[in-house]
Formats: structure tokens, sequence, C-alpha cells
């Protein structure tokens, strides 16, 4: 899983930077939009730092949820479900043209190293 690969990439570079041999926890924040699927980087960051001094760390996720900004009357708002195509908004039932305004992210949150 190439999303685990980077997370890695990132966080050998952060531990770098700070002297530290030891990666104890790390949490990432993803959006709902990514079609991140937990578990399934859970498991591939488990495998691939394997033998690494990322080994056994705790990979925290954290979901962002999505929001948008009405096109035509501007009004905030979560859709439900993910479908980018069909987010009714709430006070004029508009379809489409919304700004996304967050559910794309995808960072490292935080990292405890020692
Ligand atoms: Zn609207």
């Amino acid at each position: 899983m190439a999303i685990a690969a980077s997370l890695i990439d990132i966080v050998k570079e952060e531990m770098a930077k700070h002297n530290a041999s030891k990666l104890l926890m790390v949490r990432v924040c993803y959006g709902k939009l990514t079609n991140l699927v937990p578990e399934a980087l859970s498991f591939a960051f488990e495998v691939q730092t394997q033998q690494s001094p990322l080994e056994g760390a705790e990979l925290e996720l954290k979901e962002i949820p999505v929001t948008v900004t009405c096109g035509e009357c501007s009004t905030e708002f979560t859709p439900e479900g993910t479908d980018l195509f069909c987010m009714p908004c709430p006070s004029c039932e508009n379809l489409f043209g919304h700004t996304v305004l967050t559910g794309k992210e995808l960072y490292l949150d935080h990292l405890e190293a020692e």
C-alpha cells in the first residue's frame, strides 16, 4: 500500500530530524473523501515496519468529516455519505457546484518517539 510507504518515509524523516530511535505512536488525519481504509493502512503499516525502529508503534487514525459550501446559497453543511455527485443542500436542495472545505486531507498530525 503506497500510503503506508509514504507515511513511513515521513515518519523516518521526522525521527531523523529529532534524533529519535524508537517510534511510540503516530497519528494520521484523513478526510472521508480520500477513500482510505483505516484497517488496510494499519495492517500495511504493521507489516512494513517490522524489524525497524518503527515496529510496534501505535498508529492512530482520525477521520475528518466532509464539509462543503453550497454553490447556490453558500450554506455550509456536512453531506451524508461520500458521493460527491449527490449532496443535496439542506436549505435550497441544490445538488451541484458545492465547494469542498474539508474531507480531502491526508496528513501526519502527531508523532511520539524517543
Ligand atoms: Zn444551498
